[in-house]
């Protein structure tokens, strides 16, 4: 069906995926593989196209369309949101009755005979669609200040919670990219940035570009391969200089590997980075335990770089994700995925740790007060208090909490 795509009329609709409102124009959540279709479909295939967020403000449809969709693309995202990708074709087949409706993405690429099934489509696209994938993001669909740009696909490594190998197993690497860009503030979505073997003539280009005032910042949504940046230190300044904001490396495996970690730290210090710039990606709910990723973040603590946590969720099978950070009653595995060695009490005691720490390191303070953040102190009370250590502080601030050693009760 997609090959005797040409003109007709397109809908590409992004499920309601449990995303915050506020964040669905998030640099982390613009469906880009649906705008890059957008692009491709108006140009080359000579199709009229709408996009629809079922998650956005617009919850009357039918006022929108002045026209049928013969076929509806359905992007899809992690396998534990698949049930928001079969209510979207649920909706599909409701309002639109003869269209043909295709799901891809994420999911879709990772359990395809699943979604075939679960969300009754009519077919599932598997992988990238290489001819869109060459054109820019239609940004005329979606109101966002930035771009969003790929300057590889695919990863060189396996990690095993990650499932870029199945969806992107080719590697394919940009030699240039200053043609495509088309604003000031750049995202780059690369899964591993660093590894492209033309990246110093990349960033060398941004670099120009940032002199000539033609870029402001740029950002990668994910973490920098640390074993890259420690072997070609020389990288750390090159991202400096192009303006890449808020860099984070991933610290994965054991303490054990603090000194490894702390080199790669290092080399972003050395380029320039002050360490509360600097995140460090976190994966959790995974077979280390919850003592060792305290040790973890009390090293993150004395390094003064902030964390960014990741909760483990299996990616190659279909289960539901109904974890709520905002519940006090406890949740079980019938509700979200815990791991063996981890309990809902451990993991939200761990989130929560991060999410005080962070703020320590953010506001250059030695401790976190609840009673300040939600302003029960005056601001004359705070700001007295505010450099103080933990051990004179806790005499003042009856809540304060100390980043610098273990919690274990929430
Ligand atoms: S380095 Fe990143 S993208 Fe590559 S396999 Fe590991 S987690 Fe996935």
């Amino acid at each position: 069906m997609i090959d005797e795509i040409d003109n007709k009329n397109v809908l590409l609709i992004e499920p309601d995926f449990p995303i915050p409102k506020k964040s669905r124009n998030h640099k982390d959540f613009l469906p880009i593989g649906l705008l890059k279709i957008a692009s491709y479909l108006k140009k080359e295939r000579n199709c009229d196209v709408q996009l629809i967020r079922l998650g956005s403000e617009f919850k009357n449809f039918d006022n929108i369309f002045d026209f049928y969709p013969d076929i509806i693309f359905v992007t899809s995202l992690f396998t534990y949101w698949a049930d928001d990708v079969q209510r979207a074709v649920s909706f599909s087949k409701e309002k639109f009755t003869d269209a043909y409706i295709v799901v891809g993405g994420i999911y879709a690429s990772l359990l395809p005979k699943h979604c075939k099934k679960h969300t009754g489509c009519d077919e599932v696209f598997e992988g990238v669609w290489k001819e869109a994938e060459e054109y820019d993001p239609d940004y005329s669909l979606v109101d966002v200040d930035y771009q969003i740009i790929h300057t590889s696909r695919g990863c060189e490594r396996r990690c095993p919670y990650c499932g870029v190998y199945i969806i992107e197993p080719k590697c394919a690497y940009d030699r240039s990219i200053k043609q495509k860009i088309v604003k000031r503030k750049l995202v780059f979505y690369d899964n591993n940035f660093l590894a492209n073997e033309n990246i110093e003539s990349i960033l060398k280009e941004l670099i120009e570009l940032k002199k000539e005032r033609k870029i402001l910042s740029c950002e990668s949504q994910s973490g920098f391969d640390g074993r890259i940046l420690h072997e070609k230190p020389h990288l750390g300044v090159l991202l400096k200089k192009a303006g890449f904001i808020n860099p984070k490396i991933a610290w994965d495996g054991p303490f054990s590997q603090k000194k490894l970690i702390k080199n790669q730290i290092d080399v972003l210090i050395n380029s320039g980075y002050k360490p509360k710039e600097i995140s460090i990606f976190m994966l959790y709910n995974y077979n280390i335990s919850f003592e060792e990723m305290e040790n973890k973040r009390i090293q993150c603590w004395k390094w003064n770089v902030q964390i960014t946590d990741c909760r483990f969720r299996p990616l190659k099978k279909y289960f539901k994700d109904n974890y709520n950070p905002y519940t006090k009653k406890p949740q079980s595995d019938d509700d979200y995925y815990i791991h063996h060695n981890w309990t809902d009490k451990l993991i939200r005691m761990f989130r929560s740790n991060i999410r005080k720490q962070n703020i320590c390191v953010r506001q250059d303070v030695h401790y976190y007060s609840a009673d300040i953040e939600r302003k029960r102190i005056s601001k004359v009370k705070a700001s007295k208090y505010k450099n103080m250590g933990f051990e004179d502080a806790k005499n003042f601030i009856s809540d304060a909490w100390n980043p610098a050693v273990t919690h274990n009760d929430i």
